[in-house]
């Protein structure tokens, strides 16, 4: 591989916002650029003029900043082949419709929707597949103008070559072949003038420098089409690679509570971009090492060759470990503001980084956090069904023995369960659930230590003798 000139690109179509799925093939691509000192350009495909909105563009350039997806051409950076939105392309593209025209490889077409419904259906029931059937491919000059001058608006069809193999190997599924004869003619303009996603698509791959295309292998059959058409304009064709979907762990595709979520619901959700990266870079994609990797870790050992063809499983369990790997990881300036408005009105700012400490192990979500704020720092306890079992079960005595070791021993906590252990002869579970039970309401949660050292010692002392009324 050539490494200056390598250049990629994402070119999602604005009709809706970012999911897993087209997040997934803008890292890889961003990724391969990345790989070999290469170029991610953005392309905004914004031809259907119905369902793209502005909106979405200004969602989708967000939420790839924010997983630090940046790319070095297109939409806010600029560069020399723009415009970057399909919609600002026309001029470019009449040019190159033209040249098709010309040479007769296009030809406009006044079949109706209802012709086409028609034609589709005899064939279908005829037990063929559906092709277009080249009515208007042998319309005479006179015929055309006739029907131009009753004012139809035709579309334009690129003319398929008969009899041709067309080839390629795809850097994910490896040779494919496609008969022609088996591809109708096609169309490449619509009547409105817009242009069709197979022309539009890899007209700009083309003028765009585009030498390596990650994509969904929804898109499988697309490619054949697309390069005749390139071969027809005397433009390059970019090396394809065809990405296996994502399905659903039941084997069926995503379904909303199986990961089918925008970026914006899990980005709200509290999860952070190099969790993301980290889960996405593996989805049908393999790393040598399988721990965390930094974003230019996850570009160093990315490889077209550890691209799977199976399609790749959804897994909620493994989204959620790379989630608490990253809040592991995570600075506590940015950890504090992750964490939101809840935390800080009970967590007063000079005891943020041990709240921090304390904490980190046992959250994964804001939500979390905001849960153990109030455990930890709430005037009142809540004590949860399981820890009032467990209190009830130590006894009052326990507890007295316990304010008794925590005023002699304070947060000193080796030396406080030492003499605790002494005081009931008790140990183990025994001993620390009722303690946990008792400070957090919770018989699971942080270290207990770290609670205590945290825990002003009039709220231990408070929550200590309160036990002792319950039990
Ligand atoms: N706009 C197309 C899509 O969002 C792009 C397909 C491609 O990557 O070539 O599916």
């Amino acid at each position: 591989m050539t490494t200056e000139t390598l250049k990629t690109r994402f070119a999602p179509s604005p009709t809706g916002y970012l999911h897993l799925g087209n997040v997934r093939t803008a890292l890889f691509n961003a990724l391969l650029a990345r790989r070999w000192g290469g170029q991610f350009l953005l392309r905004i495909e914004d031809t259907d003029r119905e369902r793209s909105r502005p909106e979405y563009v200004a969602a989708l350039l967000e939420d790839l900043h924010w997983l630090g997806l940046d790319w070095q051409e297109g939409p806010e950076v600029g560069g020399a082949r723009g415009p970057y939105a399909q919609s600002e392309r026309a001029a470019i593209y009449a040019d190159y419709y033209q040249r098709l025209e010309t040479t007769g490889q296009a030809y406009p077409c006044f079949c109706t929707p209802a012709e086409l419904a028609l034609s589709r259906k005899a064939q279908l029931s005829a037990g063929r597949p559906p092709r277009y059937a080249g009515t208007c491919a042998r319309l005479s000059e006179a015929e055309r103008c006739a029907r131009l001058e009753r004012g139809l608006q035709p579309t334009l069809r690129f003319r398929v070559p008969a009899g041709r193999t067309v080839e390629f190997t795809d850097r994910v599924r490896g040779l494919q072949r496609f008969a022609s004869d088996d591809i109708g003619d096609f169309v490449i303009r619509r009547a409105d003038g817009t242009p069709q996603f197979f022309f539009a698509n890899a007209v700009d791959d083309a003028l765009m420098g585009i030498t390596h295309v990650l994509r969904g292998e929804d898109h499988l059959a697309n490619t054949p089409r697309q390069l005749l058409l390139l071969e027809a304009l005397e433009l390059p064709a970019p090396e394809y690679g065809h990405l296996a979907l994502i399905i659903g762990a039941d084997g069926g595709p995503l379904s909303k509570r199986e990961g089918d979520l925008s970026l914006r619901e899990l980005r709200a959700a509290g999860y952070l971009p190099e969790a993301l990266l980290n889960y996405l870079a593996r989805l049908g994609h393999v790393y040598d090492r399988d721990e965390w990797l930094e974003p230019a870790e996850l570009a160093a050992g990315f490889a077209l060759e550890h691209l799977g063809r199976a399609s790749a499983r959804y897994d909620a369990a493994q989204l959620l470990h790379w989630q608490s790997e990253a809040v592991r990881r995570m600075d506590p300036d940015r950890l504090w503001l992750w964490m939101g408005t809840t935390v800080p009105q009970y967590v007063a700012p000079d005891s943020r980084d041990d709240f921090i400490a304390t904490v980190r192990p046992n959250i994964r979500f804001p939500a979390d956090a905001a849960f153990w704020a109030e455990r930890l720092f709430n005037a009142d306890l809540t004590l949860s069904a399981e820890s009032r079992a467990v209190i009830v079960a130590a006894g009052s005595a326990f507890f007295t023995h316990a304010l008794a070791a925590y005023a002699q021993h304070g947060a000193a906590y080796p030396r406080l369960v030492e003499d605790l252990k002494r005081r009931t002869g008790l140990k183990g579970k025994h001993l620390f659930m009722p303690l946990r039970a008792a400070l957090t309401g919770e018989t699971h949660g942080p270290e207990l230590a770290r609670v205590l050292d945290l825990m002003a010692p009039e709220r231990v002392r408070r929550r200590l003798q309160a036990c002792i009324q319950v039990s």
